[in-house]
């Protein structure tokens, strides 16, 4: 039914990069054997699930939406791959991003943007607006993500479906291309909290691949997302993301969520948060100077696209040529700035001064989380935007996750759910809870009784 329906829309929706047919099919009959011989199944057996392009599959392409891969095809799987497999879920492809996940709209991508099934002419978000698309079209009913400022929330946010960035270390980055290892995290998408908490504990554990992963059990996900019960508990509404440039209708469903969750028993109070503010500059050297270092494995020799190998030419001159013709301007743009920013004299003005922020930022959270449970905002601070409005505007395009951001730097967990349409436009709300690192399951218990 998901293939067929995949067939009917994704010409008009393009959330796909690459259709699977062949292997959902055989993994779906795998399934159905296996049930039938009366093996044990998982929770999610035969459901299927959309796959952002970022993260490897054995014997099927992985572009991370860039023409430097056009045509790779990896020798082997992520570890959220092989998780997937083993919980016997059905992929059925890959999703279209951003170029190497730099972005909040889609449109970096090389392979031409995704449209909002909400309206077609608007975007889905970014960098992973290919996986919410699918959900939200109803091509999926699960997608994965990978969230380094926002790209699983904020998606979530403009096509009214469920995102979660997990604690930093909970989900393997292992085969996941890296962008910015240090904010980068794969977590579950969906449309409801119950399916993405199940989709969470599926993928999320301890990885001895990965050498950022927690080595502890994971947040019992599952049990709050069934719990969802807020009485007595702490929620702070973050006081800095309000006001100049959050649309009205935004920040009307946003009181409304406050105004139900003091209904439903919980405790609303004000946070401040001051260096919340200082976050997105912070994050434009931290994220360029990690991808211009995780980016320089492109090289022509390793992976994928090599243009100018004619005999003639030197090592370096087709390293050159490719780069130029396999990055679109957002990554040639970063790479750029985060070489400058790393380079000998400046290091000190830019990329430290930029850790002495985030430095910061986690102290706010710190100081939060001593009165606080829980702390909600807005995911972003307006619905999705008209396709080609902010493309030649990287400022403008970086707002979209003014409000994301901070926990990527401080590498605790959030979750983005639906919480209405705004009245002027009609168009899918988010809502964002923010945890502590490792109590991930607050997110679920939150989620779900708002939901
Ligand atoms: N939009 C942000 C960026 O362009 C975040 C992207 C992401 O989370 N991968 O970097």
């Amino acid at each position: 039914a998901h293939l067929a329906r995949i067939e009917a829309v994704d010409e008009k929706v393009h959330a796909f990069l690459h259709v699977d047919r062949e292997g959902a099919l055989a993994q779906a009959r795998r399934v159905d054997e296996k049930r039938a011989s009366g093996e044990k199944l998982g929770p999610l057996a035969g459901v299927p699930l959309a796959l952002k392009d970022i993260f490897t599959t054995k014997g099927i392409p992985t572009t991370v939406g860039s023409k430097i891969l056009e045509g790779w095809i990896p020798p082997y799987d992520a570890t959220v791959t092989r998780r997937l497999k083993e919980a016997d879920i059905v992929i059925l492809g890959k999703t279209n991003m951003d170029e190497f996940a730099m972005g909040s709209s889609t449109e970096n991508s090389a392979y031409g943007p995704t449209g909002n099934p909400w309206d077609l002419t608007r975007i889905p978000g970014g960098s992973g607006g290919g996986s919410s698309a699918a959900i939200a079209s109803y091509e999926a009913p699960l997608a994965i993500g990978t969230d380094t400022g926002g790209s699983i929330r904020q998606p979530a946010a403009v096509t009214g479906t469920v995102g979660v960035k997990p604690t930093y270390g909970g989900v393997s980055r292992y085969g996941m291309v890296a962008f910015s290892s240090s904010l980068d995290q794969g977590g579950p998408c969906a449309r409801t909290v119950l399916d993405a908490a199940l989709l969470h504990e599926a993928i999320a554990g301890h990885d001895p691949l990965d050498s950022t992963s927690i080595d502890a059990p994971v947040p019992s996900v599952v049990e709050a997302a069934r719990n969802g019960d807020v009485k007595g508990m702490r929620v702070g509404v973050v006081k800095e993301f309000a006001g100049e440039g959050y649309q009205a209708g935004v920040m009307q469903r946003f009181d409304e969520s406050v105004e139900l969750l003091r209904e439903l028993g919980a405790e609303v109070v004000e946070i401040s948060c001051p260096s919340f503010d200082k976050a997105l500059a912070a994050y434009y050297l931290i994220a360029p100077s990690e991808c211009s270092s995780n980016l320089a494995r492109f090289d022509a020799m390793r992976y994928g696209l090599r243009v100018g190998d004619d005999g003639t030419k030197s090592a370096e001159d087709v390293t050159a040529l490719t780069r130029e013709a396999g990055f679109g301007d957002e990554v040639k743009r970063r790479v750029i700035l985060g070489t400058y920013a790393l380079s000998s004299g400046y290091y000190d003005a830019y990329y430290g001064s930029a850790q002495k922020v985030r430095t910061l930022i986690k102290r706010d959270f710190e100081r939060a989380f001593e009165s606080v449970d829980v702390l909600i905002s807005p995911t972003t601070p307006t619905t999705a935007f008209p396709i080609g409005e902010r493309s030649d505007d990287p400022m403008a395009m970086y707002l979209a996750d003014l409000c994301t951001i901070p926990t990527n730097m401080a590498g605790n967990a959030a979750m983005s759910l639906p919480c209405g349409l705004a009245p002027e436009d009609g168009l899918p709300v988010g809502l964002q809870i923010i945890a502590p690192a490792m109590a991930d399951d607050r997110l679920y218990r939150v989620g779900a009784a708002v939901e």
